[in-house]
């Protein structure tokens, strides 16, 4: 039996302590006592599980796993899953804290979560999947729960898997238990809207912005890192909205063309072809050079660690939208800040994906489905409420995006474990 332990990654930092330095300057910033600092900068539980699957070979494979949950003082903690070779457990850590900090300043009910499984999603089979994905819910089966935990999908996962886990879940307790996971398939308790959500939120951040400076969202070029959930879809809908979107890559490299890209097409050549690269009208570009690219618009929607302090000299866009979580390091962000780049940060700007997974909760848990419309117009108005007030903050205050939504947030969720008190 192999065990396949973390690989090689993409982070270039530690993302755990990232997220802790992003508090620390925050708790600074809102005069946070210092008690109050200690019990945040800490995860509730970590939970690591070793899932033994079978694979299609006869040969068993034990993959290493991890459920996190940082805080719950405002309600169950939410997180999505994420199946990709280099999930660690602080990475896993740093992921649960941001989702604390978003569904704080999204208003929701919600603590955050994450989870992670160290496996290569693209070499295993679909049957390999299912039976990891079974096996690794039954494992934190006692972590997990509509009142308790709520996971939803992330990098590598997507309804497939969380439709695995909502039948794995339910058989265990006999009967169908809808709230236990979110970004189901709409044939199982989905909630219309989920898909796009994320990048629909995103693109209300965008307009919201661009509106800020009289510029309308038609005819900005924009640059689209990462082509899955996220990245795809906020192509289609800024496209849709008439923006220009100059490049778009996956992690095996880029298509630019500086008169816009026919998104559908990518899309198309994509499924077709399963990589971007030679999609018509376009030419190759790297990732590294897609985020230097002269464009208004950038957005990094694909991994951790985008931009760093190697590259932020070079950006050239003037606003980056923060699609994927923690793309930007806190070395990026001041550089970015003294270039007067706007950051939109992640907490914030996709933020879009966990308000639609807590409306397919509430649906889950009445039994009582809206309509497309109706899910869309609340998270336009939850998105917008949520950038107002952290633009307003930004101003008032004149620190930056990422700041002004942490101290929202980390003071929401401060106040929440106050009103609480500390058991016993
Ligand atoms: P996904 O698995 O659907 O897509 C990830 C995309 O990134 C793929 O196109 C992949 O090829 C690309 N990619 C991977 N490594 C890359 C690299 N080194 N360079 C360029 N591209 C690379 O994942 P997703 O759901 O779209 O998530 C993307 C990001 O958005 C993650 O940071 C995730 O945590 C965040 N996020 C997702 C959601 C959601 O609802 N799916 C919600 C909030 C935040």
């Amino acid at each position: 039996m192999a065990t396949l332990a973390s690989q090689p990654t993409h982070l270039k930092e530690d993302p755990w302590e990232m997220a802790r330095s992003q508090l620390r300057r925050v708790a600074t910033l809102i005069d946070l006592d210092e008690n109050m600092l200690n019990v945040l900068s800490e995860c509730k539980k970590a939970v690591i599980v070793s899932v033994p699957t079978r694979m299609d070979d006869g040969s068993v494979q034990a993959f290493e796993a991890f459920r996190v949950n940082h805080n719950i003082a405002r309600g169950p903690s939410k997180g999505g899953i994420r199946y990709h070779p280099g999930v660690t457990l602080a990475e896993t850590k740093a992921l649960a804290m941001w989702m604390t900090w978003k569904c704080a300043l999204m208003g929701l009910p919600f603590g955050g979560a994450k989870g992670g499984v160290v496996c290569d999603p693209k070499t295993m089979s679909v049957t390999e999947l299912e039976r990891l994905t079974r096996r690794y819910t039954t494992e934190i089966i006692n972590q997990i729960g509509p009142e308790v935990d709520i996971p939803a999908p992330d990098v590598g996962t997507s309804p497939r898997e969380m439709a695995w886990i909502f039948d794995t879940y339910s058989m265990n307790k006999g009967y169908s238990v809808l709230g236990v996971v979110t970004g189901k398939p709409l044939t199982v308790g989905g909630s219309l809207g989920r898909v796009e959500a994320t990048a629909r939120g995103a693109t209300f951040c965008v307009r919201e912005a661009l509106r800020r400076r009289d510029q309308p969202v038609a005819g900005r070029r924009v640059a689209i890192q990462g082509f899955g959930n996220v990245g795809r879809n906020l192509a289609l809908i800024l496209s849709g909205d008439g923006a220009r979107i100059v490049a778009l890559s996956d992690s095996s490299g880029g298509i630019h063309n500086a008169d816009g890209i026919d998104v559908a097409a990518a899309v198309e050549h994509k499924r077709e072809n399963g990589t971007l690269g030679g999609a018509p009208g376009t030419e190759a570009i790297s990732n590294d050079d897609l985020v230097l690219l002269d464009c208004d618009v950038l957005a990094p929607c694909a991994l951790e660690h985008s931009l760093t302090a190697e590259n932020a000299d070079g950006v050239r866009a003037d606003i980056v939208v923060e699609g994927a979580n923690g793309p930007v390091t806190p070395a990026a962000d001041r550089i970015l800040e003294e270039r007067g780049v706007l950051v939109l940060p992640d907490v914030l700007a996709n933020a879009g994906g966990v308000v639609v997974s807590y409306f397919e909760w509430v649906q889950g848990l009445q039994e009582y489905f809206w309509k497309e419309s109706e899910v869309n117009a609340k998270l336009n108005e939850i998105v917008t409420r949520a950038f107002a007030e952290t633009w307003e903050l930004h101003e008032r205050r004149s620190i930056p995006m990422r700041e002004a939504a942490y101290a929202i947030a980390v003071g929401r969720v401060a106040e929440a474990t106050t009103t609480r008190g500390l058991y016993p």
